[in-house]
């Protein structure tokens, strides 16, 4: 069996084509030009109704999204904010970006936030961003309780977990907002692009204004009769600044018709991942975490835990599968990892997370796109395995 393709994107579907052409020919490229219904507020009305969420509103990325929610929530410059420390760079990034602080606590062996440290560190934290991050869920029911009983709102960065539920739940509706990815690695890809959605009208009516909705542009936001998102915009208007960070009309038209197969990449994504998983946890030297009982997974890579292994025999194995054909990283190995977070040096305090880096120094990440079939899944469980047999030696059969 050859190895699939592990890198490339999805074709993007055919019906995007008349769309790009019509736009082409009439340059109509601007959110705000058209009196009404440009790709943009279409995607909107769409991503909205698709979540089960009041508002939505298109940005150029999931970084801006969580940059404007945190201005959008009115925090005082210098608020500290509490993050998981096993993130991208892009989310403390965000935050320092807002002038806030980034407050990191630790996560655990299942790339999970560890709840006593984030319980230890919530309290003189104004605001929570939950970074689901490769779409792994935390203990929402804990952490909602927690934030709920201490007034602290949260933020769901779901760049990552488009289609995951937890109770049923869809992720990014269970904070007060929740913020996504369009760019090319995520489920929905435009190269760039984000959203927000939230059904909290001041909120959403301030991310508006100042994602650059200048003047009366704010209007075409308001789909009838909305009396309190009309008065939060009236509230806010000349009060804040503008950001520019708005979505083109061109990326919207490319989003909408992946909109239909998200359903199908999150079954085929969630298939081949447990496919997958249950191959190399039965190897003594590979480990899937279990996600939590209530969470439904949509993902379109693997997370494993190699166990049992040095630093020496972790390279070795990344040397072995990349030999066979199969890219893995170890976050906490790989030079300049930019989810390592003691890279990420621009912060304004660090802490170190003995949990998470010991964490990060054995956590591999390899891609495993929705498209694959069973038996190139199979093919790239062979190679993990066999890599790990080359660097550890031949399995043994154990209890007998
Ligand atoms: C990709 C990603 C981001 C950043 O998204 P952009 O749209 O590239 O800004 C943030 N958080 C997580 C968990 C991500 O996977």
């Amino acid at each position: 069996m050859t190895l699939p393709n592990m890198h490339d994107a999805e074709a993007i579907p055919e019906a995007a084509r008349a769309e790009i052409d019509r736009l082409l020919r009439s340059g109509d490229l601007f959110r705000y030009t058209a009196p009404q219904d440009a790709p943009v507020a279409l995607l909107e009305r769409e991503f909205a109704a698709l979540m089960g969420s009041r508002y939505a509103l298109a940005v150029s990325s999931c970084s801006a999204a969580l940059f404007l929610s945190l201005k959008a929530l009115d925090l005082p410059r210098g608020a500290r904010v509490l993050i998981p420390g096993f993130t991208f760079a892009a989310v403390p990034s965000s935050v320092v970006h807002a002038d806030c602080i980034p407050v990191l606590c630790e996560v655990g062996e299942n790339y999970r936030i560890d709840m006593d440290d984030f319980a230890a560190r919530l309290p003189g934290c104004q605001a929570v961003i939950v970074s689901h991050m490769r779409g792994h869920t935390s203990d929402m029911d804990a952490i909602l309780a927690l934030c709920d009983a201490q007034g602290v709102p949260v933020i769901e960065d779901a760049a990552h977990s488009l289609g995951t539920t937890w109770h049923g739940q869809k992720i990014g509706t269970l904070g007060r907002v929740g913020c996504f990815s369009f760019q090319s690695y995520k489920l929905v890809n435009a190269g760039e692009g984000g959203i927000l959605i939230t059904d909290d009208a001041e909120l959403v009516a301030r991310a508006v204004i100042l994602s650059g909705a200048y003047e009366h542009t704010w209007r075409k936001h308001v789909a009838g009769g909305d009396a309190a998102l009309e008065a939060a915009f009236a509230r806010w208007q000349n009060k804040l600044p503008l950001y520019n960070l708005r979505l083109s009309n061109l990326a919207a038209a490319v989003i909408r018709p992946q909109l239909d197969e998200v359903a199908r990449r999150v079954r085929d994504g969630r298939r081949n991942h447990d496919h997958v998983a249950a191959q190399l946890n039965r190897s003594p030297w590979m480990h899937v975490p279990e996600k939590l009982a209530p969470e439904d997974r949509a993902p379109d890579s693997l997370q494993f835990n190699l166990d049992g292994m040095s630093d020496a025999d972790v390279l070795a194995f990344v040397d072995a599968a990349a030999a066979r054909g199969v890219k893995v990283q170890v976050f906490g190995l790989s030079t300049d990892n930019a989810r390592a977070f003691w890279n990420w040096q621009f912060l304004p305090e660090t802490q170190d997370l003995p949990r998470t880096r010991a964490m990060l120094m054995r956590a591999c990440d390899t891609r495993l796109p929705a498209r694959l079939t069973p038996a190139e899944c199979d093919a790239v469980a062979t190679v993990l395995l066999d890599a790990a047999e080359e660097v550890m030696g031949p399995l043994r059969a154990y209890g007998t």
